[in-house]
């Protein structure tokens, strides 16, 4: 059974039990979605959770009734007539703008009817496993200036055992949920009232996690043969009007005038190297070249999209460019996935989902650039064995494109890698290199991202592992606990010793019960607990105990500095 044709079914049983219940109610849409489906309604008393509950229940009243899915042909007038009647003047509107002559509709039960396109299930009886989950306010069209209606998110599965599966990693995405856990831990806040929304302040152990993963980046960049750039957060309106983002992007970005001149707080990091590259005269033998920056961006994001640190205002791209010759295309495409699946395996990523992007219908470029450009990207996919979706007509104007999104332990994807070819900058720019017969030719250039947003990715790597980072990663890598006073010089050894090898610890000595001092470490997931007494100070010892693992019973401090130090060189 398709799975997306049970929940639109669903969406419908949901719609018949919500128009028995409140016949006042008018129907807009009710499609199946990702995780679920939803339906949107016309109604002036908000929906509370007991009228959920209420829903629910007449809900599998029609399901025990087996109810048929009846498809019928009407005539657009007929359709039109007939949503009137029922006062539906959302499917009135919806019917005036189908192109067709003929519409269809579903009916089920004795009176519910709904326009559609269908397919559906074959009667109600088909639905075996389904919960509503919420609601939420939604304009009609998604337009601030339409009414407002109320969504009702639900879902449906082909069994209860996966549908309760899917509500368990539900509970468990909402204990990891990084907007949460972010503040909790000490990570960062993006709160502050006088600073203005969706801006993202790093604590301390924040700063130090991002620290870490841009030193990676850092390290890994410059292996791999890309030289390091940085170019400034502000450049003047001009060059945004030659790269098009002035008239292409301009209601996310922050412009503003001094001294008669206007700037712009820069949104994207492409045209600043591109200005790299023109700075001399380049030779094919100088070719590829690749700039790479962690690259803060602005973008004015509208307040109602702002998310965690999902959607933010200011965030840092791993950004890079590459600019090379037609030939080189597909090596360092492959040179490129190659670092996304490598540095996912880093960060504890083990599974991608990746979609390249075609040509949409407005394109700028020759079709046959296109061609070897969306072949170069294929091909490359394909060399690296590579499962893939197509998604036609879905890439840039400017270029095709490959998206990696990463998938995180309870099996969510986040947006991730992206691999772009681009024909519109080289070329509004005049990139040009000095080719082996003495002509100037325009290089191709590559935008890519590993992470994207770190912003982003940090919210992703704190729902992945629920905040409980690997040592390497750890703001704090291991806690010293002593069981009660007395061993300060033991203590101030260990602390010595820590230091000189770079081992972020803190002592937690504070006047309370072992147990509770235990537990306070593992609230903050810290990786190891050290537990100190006499035995401990008499042997040279630590008391270990592992997150997850529980208790290692007792090492030498050399042994216990020598494994947690290959721990963190081998980022695990
Ligand atoms: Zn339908
Ligand atoms: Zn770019």
């Amino acid at each position: 059974m398709d799975l997306d044709t049970l929940r639109h079914s669903c969406s419908h049983v949901m719609a018949q039990a919500v128009k028995e219940l409140w016949p006042e109610a008018k129907l807009g849409i009710g499609p199946s979605i990702e995780d679920g489906f939803y339906y949107d309604f016309d109604k002036i008393e908000p929906f509370s959770d007991e009228d959920l509950a209420k829903i629910e229940k007449l809900m599998r009243q029609i399901i025990a009734k087996d109810e048929r899915f009846l498809r019928q042909e009407l005539s657009k007038p007929e359709a039109e007539e007939l949503f009137k009647k029922l006062h539906e003047d959302y499917k009135t509107e919806l019917i005036h703008g189908i192109p067709d002559v003929e519409v269809s509709i579903y009916k089920t039960g004795d009176k519910f009817l709904d326009l559609c396109r269908g397919p559906h299930i074959e009667s109600t009886g088909q639905i075996k496993a389904f919960k509503l989950l919420s609601v939420a306010g939604a304009y009609w069209h998604g337009i601030e200036t339409n009414p407002m209606l109320q969504r009702i998110y639900g879902t449906c599965f082909e069994t209860q055992n996966e549908l309760d599966s899917y509500l368990k990693n539900l509970e468990e995405a909402k204990k990891r949920d990084h907007r949460k856990l972010g503040p909790a831990l000490g990570l960062f806040d993006i709160y502050h009232e006088e600073a203005g929304a969706g801006l993202v302040f790093y604590h301390p152990k924040g700063a130090l996690l991002r620290t870490l993963i841009e030193n990676y980046e850092k390290e890994e960049h410059l292996k791999r043969g890309y030289e390091m750039v940085i170019t400034p957060h502000i450049m003047r309106s001009e060059l945004w009007q030659t790269s098009g983002h002035y008239d292409y992007y301009k209601e996310n970005m922050y412009i503003f005038k001094i001294e008669d001149k206007e700037f712009v707080l820069k949104p994207m990091n492409c045209p600043g190297h591109i200005l790299l590259y023109k700075s001399q005269t380049r030779s094919y033998k100088d070719l590829p070249i690749r700039f790479f920056e962690l690259g803060t961006v602005y973008r004015h994001e509208k307040a109602g999209v702002l998310h965690g640190l999902l959607r933010v205002r200011g965030f840092t791209q791993d950004d890079a460019h590459i600019f090379c010759l037609p030939e080189q295309l597909k090596p360092e495409i492959k040179g490129v996935i190659d670092f996304v699946f490598d540095t996912m395996k880093v960060f504890g990523f083990n599974e991608v989902s990746i979609e390249l992007s075609t040509r949409p219908e407005k394109y700028i470029g020759s079709e046959e650039d296109w061609e070897k450009a969306t072949v170069a990207l294929e091909e490359s996919l394909k060399e690296k064995s590579l499962a893939y979706e197509v998604n036609i007509g879905d890439g840039a104007f400017y270029g095709p494109k490959i998206d990696i999104k990463l998938k995180d332990a309870l099996n969510r994807k986040w947006q991730c890698a992206t691999i772009q070819c681009d024909f519109a900058l080289p070329k509004r720019f005049g990139l040009a290199y000095v080719d082996s017969d003495g002509k100037e030719k325009q290089p191709i250039m590559l935008h890519r991202v590993l992470l994207g947003s770190i912003e982003r990715f940090i919210g992703a790597l704190i729902e992945h592992y629920a905040g409980a980072f690997p040592a390497w990663l750890s703001p704090v890598q291991a806690v010293v606990i002593p069981v009660k006073p007395g061993f300060e010089d033991y203590v101030n050894a260990i602390k010595g010793k820590f230091t000189e090898q770079a081992i972020r610890f803190t002592v937690d000595d504070r006047n309370e019960t072992l147990d509770k001092r235990i537990r306070a470490a593992e609230i903050e997931k810290i990786p190891y607990i050290l537990v100190v007494g006499a035995r401990e100070a008499q042997n040279e010892t630590v008391s270990v105990r592992k997150r997850k693992e529980g208790d290692l019973g007792s090492k030498k401090l050399e042994e216990f500095t020598g494994q947690i130090k290959l721990q963190i060189k081998n980022r695990q």
